[in-house]
C-alpha cells in the first residue's frame, strides 16, 4: 500500500517516496516543544498527528527514524517576526517561577531554582516526556533507548557555530553593525517557497512583520538572526561573534543535520511553524549543505481551537493533560479526541467531544476483552474486523483520513454484541483472529495499549466519599451554600452525585 500525503511545500497530495526506496528507511524530524511550561493539548495535537503519520508509515512497512527536539534556549516570545524579538521563553519561565517563589506560590512538587534555566528546562522536559508517554507518543520509547533522538539545543552549540561559520564563508550570512549574525535571504532565491511569501512582499515588509529598528541595519527586512551576542542573556556561549546565543531556527537545522543527515524525508510542525521557522530552516540547511532540498515532505497540523480561537499559552485559554486528568478524562479518550479531526482542518476542543471519545474507547476495550475471552471460537470466513482492515489502512494511506479509518473500524465493532456469548458458526477463522485484526488497526491509532480508564478510577475513593460525607454534614446543618460548593467540586473532578432514598450515590461523569 502506498501513502498519499499532502506536502505543504508543493501544496499537493503526493505519493510518498522515501530517499531510501530499497531499505525503506524514513527520516522524520518533528519540531518539538519549548520547555518553558507544561505543553498544552494544542501542542499535543501537532505531536500526535506526527505520531499517527509515523505509525502509518510503519504499518505499511517502513522503518522510521524520528527525531523530536526539546527546545531549551533561543525561542523568543515574538516568534512570528522574521528575526524573533521579545524575551527568550526560558526567561519568561524563570521570571514566572521567581515571582511564584517570592510569593510562596511555587506549584506543589516544583523543587527547582528558577535562576537556573537548565533546571527549569529539565523540569518541564520531564513533565513533557511524562505527558507524551501517557498520550502514547512512540518517540518517548525511542528516547528511552536512545537519548539522541530527543535533542536539546544547548547540547548542540558547537554544531550551530560551525553551521553559522559555513554560512558566512559561503556568503549567505553576515555580521551586521549591531554585531548580530543574520542570514541574507536574498542569497537564497527559493526563500518564501514554503510559506508563499515572495521576497518582494517580504522586502516591503508584508508577510514578515518587520521591526523598523533592526530593519535599518539588515540587508533585507526578512533577514533573520543566526547568532546574537548578548552578555545579559540568561544562557550564553562563547563564539567567534562574541558571547551570546543561537537563533531558534538555526537550532532545528543544526540538530536535523547532526542526527538525520543533509536531506531528510519528512519534517513536521504546527501551522504556525511554516513561517518564519520552517522557511528559515530550509534556507539555512540548503545553503550550508549545498542541497536542493532540506526536507522532501512538509507536514503541518492546523490549530486546535477553543471557542473558535487558537488555544495558546499566551492567551491563557489552554488545557494541559494534567488539567484534564484531574477532571476525570482518560489519556486514551484525549488521544482519540485530538487525532480524530483531519490534521489539515482546525479541530474545536469540547468536553462533549471528549465524552464521545471516551465512550468509543470503552466500546473498543470491551470488545477486545470479549474477543480475548472467546478467542478459540470459530466463525465462518473472515470476521468483520478482519474485513475492515483493508479499508482502515486504505483510509489512513489517503492523507491520514483518520475519520474514514475509524468509521470502518466502528462499523465492524458494531457487528458484535459483547453482552452475549458467541456461538461457533462455521470454520475459517476465530475470534482470536478478529482480536488480532483489531490490534493491528490499533497499532496506527494507538488507543488500546493506553490507560483507558478515567483518572477518577484511580482517584482515591476515600477522597470522593469523604467529600460526600462533608456535603451530608453541610446539608444536615442547612448550609446549602457549602453543600452546593462540594457538589460543584465533585463535578469538576468528573464525579456526578445523585441523592436518593438510600442516601447519596456517585458515578463518573465521563463514560
Ligand atoms: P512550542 O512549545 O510553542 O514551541 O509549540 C510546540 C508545537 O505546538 C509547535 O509545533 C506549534 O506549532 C504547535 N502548536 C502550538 N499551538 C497549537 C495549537 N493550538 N494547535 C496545534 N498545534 C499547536
Ligand atoms: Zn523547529
Amino acid at each position: 500500500m502506498q501513502l498519499k500525503l499532502y506536502n505543504s511545500l508543493s501544496c499537493e497530495l503526493e505519493t510518498f517516496e522515501p530517499i531510501d526506496k530499497i531499505g525503506r528507511n524514513v527520516s522524520f524530524y518533528a519540531c518539538g516543544p519549548t520547555v518553558y511550561d507544561y505543553a498544552h493539548i494544542g501542542n499535543f495535537r501537532s505531536f500526535l498527528n506526527a505520531d499517527v503519520l509515523r505509525r502509518t508509515l510503519e504499518a505499511i512497512g517502513y522503518q522510521v527514524k524520528q527525531v523530536m527536539n526539546i527546545t531549551d534556549v533561543g525561542h523568543m516570545t515574538e516568534d512570528s517576526k522574521a528575526d524573533g524579538g521579545g524575551q527568550d521563553k526560558m526567561q519568561v519561565a524563570s521570571s514566572r517561577l521567581e515571582d511564584a517563589k517570592k510569593s510562596g506560590n511555587l506549584p506543589k512538587g516544583v523543587d527547582i531554582d528558577p535562576a537556573k534555566p537548565l533546571e527549569v528546562a529539565s523540569f518541564y522536559a520531564d513533565a513533557f516526556l511524562e505527558d507524551a508517554k501517557m498520550l502514547g507518543l512512540k518517540i518517548v520509547s525511542d528516547f528511552e533507548s536512545n537519548a539522541a533522538l530527543m535533542p536539546r539545543p544547548t547540547d548542540y552549540i558547537k554544531e550551530m557555530i560551525t553551521m553559522v561559520q559555513k554560512l558566512i564563508e559561503k556568503g549567505n550570512a553576515y555580521v551586521a553593525s549591531d554585531g548580530v549574525v543574520y542570514f541574507d535571504v536574498s542569497s537564497f532565491p527559493a526563500y518564501g517557497e514554503l510559506s508563499g511569501n515572495t521576497l518582494k512582499a517580504l522586502r516591503s515588509g508584508e508577510g514578515g512583520r518587520v521591526d523598523m529598528q533592526t530593519q535599518a541595519i539588515k540587508r533585507n527586512p526578512a533577514d533573520f538572526m543566526l547568532w546574537k551576542p548578548d552578555k545579559s542573556h540568561l544562557m550564553r556561549w562563547a563564539s567567534p561573534w562574541g558571547e551570546g546565543y543561537p537563533g531558534w531556527h538555526l537550532e532545528c537545522s543544526a540538530m536535523a543535520l547532526a542526527i538525520l543527515g543533509e536531506v531528510i524525508d519528512i519534517h513536521s510542525g504546527g501551522e504556525d511553524n511554516i513561517f518564519p521557522h520552517h522557511e528559515c530552516e530550509i534556507a539555512q540547511s540548503c545553503c550550508a549543505t549545498d542541497s536542493k532540498s532540506f526536507a522532501n515532505y512538509w507536514f503541518h497540523t492546523r490549530f486546535l481551537l477553543v471557542d473558535g480561537g487558537k488555544m495558546s499559552k499566551s492567551k491563557g485559554n489552554f488545557y494541559t493533560l494534567r488539567d484534564l486528568l484531574a477532571k476525570g478524562v482518560s489519556p486514551a479518550a484525549l488521544r482519540l479526541e485530538l487525532i480524530k479531526t483531519h490534521y489539515r482542518s482546525n479541530a474545536n476542543f469540547t468536553m462533549q467531544g471528549l465524552k464521545d471519545a471516551q465512550r468509543q474507547v470503552e466500546r473498543w476495550h470491551r470488545l477486545a476483552d470479549w474477543l480475548n475471552m472467546h478467542q478459540d471460537i470459530e466463525i465462518s470466513g473472515n470476521g468483520p474486523l478482519s474485513q475492515a482492515k483493508e479499508k482502515f489502512i486504505a483510509s489512513m494511506c489517503d492523507d491520514l483520513n483518520v475519520a474514514g479509518a475509524i468509521g470502518a473500524l466502528s462499523e465492524a465493532v458494531g457487528q458484535y454484541d459483547v453482552n452475549k456469548t458467541p456461538k461457533c458458526n462455521g470454520k475459517g477463522s476465530t475470534l482470536g483472529d478478529e482480536l488480532e485484526a483489531l490490534r493491528e488497526m490499533d497499532q496506527i491509532i494507538g488507543i488500546l495499549d493506553m490507560q483507558h480508564q478515567s483518572s477518577t478510577d484511580n482517584l482515591a475513593i476515600e477522597t470522593i466519599e469523604s467529600l460526600i460525607t462533608e456535603r451530608l454534614v453541610a446539608r444536615n446543618s442547612q448550609d446549602w451554600k457549602r453543600a452546593d460548593e462540594i457538589r460543584d467540586e465533585l463535578l469538576s473532578m468528573g464525579i456526578e452525585i445523585k441523592d436518593g432514598p438510600d442516601g447519596t450515590s456517585w458515578q463518573r461523569a465521563v463514560q
